[in-house]
């Protein structure tokens, strides 16, 4: 496998700046799907980083974490929830009081808005249970595809969630060209076997905190190097350049060497939160 991405690396070295390596769909897919295993063997029972008690509490926890941490979502969530039990609670709760509770976690007046609003259509539509089906889901307010397959993945049902990391270290891995994050999404589907969605991105989300940080990927020292074709580039490949992003490190070229890495588990990359 090493040897064969090796060719495909080096025939990349020609292509158009901007591109990402062309490699045939059954390649791409091998090489997928090795990376996978061996996320698989360094993270064999990846856990949601949210805590939860309940698919309706990892429901708040995941739109309170848009442009957040989990660190911090953490901190405010168990005194949340003891005070805010269910989604009655939740739709009945003061706007000012709710927004006070989770103000720490950012974008606090958009949050309470959408948690409130969710809460009210859990109750109208679905006697106040959280629905098992990415439509129903993501029919809620303030539910997008990320949300609704974060808690998806606690019924059992797989899906590729697609967070700030999982984004990042599935165009460096050129395992999708996109930017949009529901194209990245039919990508790595296409290359993931269907029963390891969920806990994949999970995989990719401790590894991309880990190893492949955003600011300073831990390229020489990486288990994936030899699949990965961005580890020539010290993590900063010229296909993630310009746009990037917004990567100021992409944007410096590989000769940056930035200092701080972030771990968040689900920022996303618009200026409203797209929870
Ligand atoms: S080789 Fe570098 S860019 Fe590729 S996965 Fe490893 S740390 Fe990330």
């Amino acid at each position: 496998m090493a040897r064969r991405a090796g060719t495909i690396f080096r025939e990349a070295a020609g292509r158009t700046a901007g591109a990402v390596p062309r490699e045939a769909a059954t390649a791409r897919t091998r090489r997928g799907r090795a990376i996978a295993r061996r996320l698989a063997r360094r993270y064999p029972s990846p856990a949601i980083p949210l805590r939860h008690d309940s698919p309706f509490q990892l429901l708040v926890a995941t739109i309170l974490s848009a442009q957040s941490t989990d660190r911090l979502v953490n901190q405010v969530t168990p005194s949340l929830f003891q005070r805010y039990p269910t989604p009655a609670n939740f739709a009945a709760a003061r706007r000012e009081d709710l927004e006070r509770a989770i103000h720490s976690t950012g974008f606090f007046r958009a949050k309470a808005r959408a948690i409130q609003s969710t809460a009210r259509l859990l109750l109208e539509r679905h006697g106040g249970e959280v629905p098992r089906t990415l439509e129903e889901l993501t029919r809620l307010d303030g539910v997008g595809r990320k949300t609704a397959n974060v808690v998806l993945s606690i019924f059992g049902v797989p899906g590729i969630v697609v967070d700030t990391h999982v984004r990042r270290l599935s165009r460096r891995m050129a395992l999708t060209a996109h930017h949009d994050p529901d194209k990245i999404e039919q990508d790595l589907m296409r290359v993931i076997p269907r029963r390891e969605w969920s806990a994949f991105s999970l995989r990719l989300i401790y590894f991309g905190r880990e190893v492949c940080v955003a600011r300073a990927p831990r390229c020489p020292s990486c288990p994936l190097r030899d699949l990965c074709p961005s580890a020539r580039y010290g993590g900063a490949p010229p296909w993630m350049a310009g746009r990037a992003a917004g990567s100021r490190f992409a944007a410096r070229g590989r000769s940056a060497r930035p200092r701080a890495a972030h771990a968040r588990w689900a920022v996303c990359w618009t200026a409203r939160p797209r929870l």
